[in-house]
């Protein structure tokens, strides 16, 4: 296992807000993630930090878990890999083996821990219906296999987090598919999010969950707070739902920004809306 002190939080998430965590953890068994769970610390486990708003004083230890604690074994329509396999190597891994399923997440900066928590979702699919079972490190320490039917999968939810679990692997059924089709797939869904996201810019993707027949990026682009601003972050002209740190933005601003917003939707809308970005104060 590998253990880095004052990591900055710019590269261990994409939101790169400043600031430091005291220790990175990188799991590359289940006795690493065994022993994490036994130093008795606080501690949190990350993935690419695409959907994380990470300022880890509550914390005293950030694990990820390495994309090598588990070489990918392909059998048949099955793909069983690491969590921290990320999800551009998830895609390559099944475009060389013709098989399809999971191309709607590309483009995203994922794992598939991450994924897998969140039950990461778009173009209406989510990732758990592509999920057969997952590997996890309970908290007394278990490794045990959990059927995708016992991971209680929802709208960016699933068991892992309110069980405090640690995603070790998850294995996907897919289906056969030609590997070109299954690449311009990939190069479409890539196009279409670059249009509809800032992709290219420091964002933790959705700021707020869908209210129930809504959409949040909606809600806040009829109000008029496209473009708010507080400090280095504003939101996004392109998405509405969506926060870009443009470089030095802090975690207080950001949350700053998503009380405001939260308290004029209330205001104006009477709508409350829940954050989806995992806040690690
Ligand atoms: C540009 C952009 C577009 C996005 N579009 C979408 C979208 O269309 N749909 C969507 O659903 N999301 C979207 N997201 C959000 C984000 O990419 C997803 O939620 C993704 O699944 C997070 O993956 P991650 O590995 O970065 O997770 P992280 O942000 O690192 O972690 C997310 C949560 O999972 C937990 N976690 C991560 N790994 C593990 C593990 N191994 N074991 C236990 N818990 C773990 C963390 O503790 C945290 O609670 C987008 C983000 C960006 C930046």
């Amino acid at each position: 296992m590998q253990i880095q002190k004052k990591v900055p939080i710019e590269t261990i998430t994409t939101f790169q807000n400043k600031g430091t965590i005291s220790e990175l953890w990188t799991l590359e068994s289940v006795s690493d993630a065994q022993e994490l769970i036994k130093s008795g610390k606080a501690w949190t486990v990350l993935g690419k930090g695409s959907n994380t708003l990470l300022r880890g004083r509550s914390v005293d230890i950030v694990a990820q878990v390495s994309p090598k604690s588990e070489m990918p074994i392909v059998s048949g329509t099955k793909l069983t890999v690491s969590a921290g396999t990320s999800g551009n190597r998830l895609l390559k891994l099944c475009q060389e083996n013709g098989l399809t399923g999971v191309e709607f997440c590309a483009g995203v900066p994922t794992t598939v821990g991450g994924m897998v928590t969140m039950n990461f979702g778009c173009w209406g699919d989510e990732i758990g219906n592509h999920v057969e079972s997952v590997g996890i490190v309970n908290s007394d320490g278990e490794y045990l296999e959990i059927a995708s039917e016992d991971m209680a999968f929802s709208y960016r939810e699933s068991r892992i987090q309110k069980e405090k679990w640690i995603v070790m692997t998850a294995t996907f059924f897919l289906e056969e598919d030609d590997p070109a089709t299954i690449q311009s797939r990939i190069t479409q869904m890539i196009q279409t999010r670059l249009e509809k996201q800032p992709l290219r810019e420091n964002s933790f993707g959705s700021i707020f969950k869908n209210p129930r027949g809504k959409y949040a990026g909606q809600i806040i682009e009829q109000l008029g707070l496209k473009g708010l601003r507080q400090g280095d972050i504003h939101i996004s002209q392109k998405h509405a739902n969506f926060m870009v740190n443009d470089k030095n933005g802090t975690y207080e601003e950001a949350i700053t920004l998503i009380q405001h917003i939260q308290d004029e939707v209330q205001k104006k809308s009477q709508v409350q809306l829940e954050p989806e970005v995992q806040i690690v104060p």
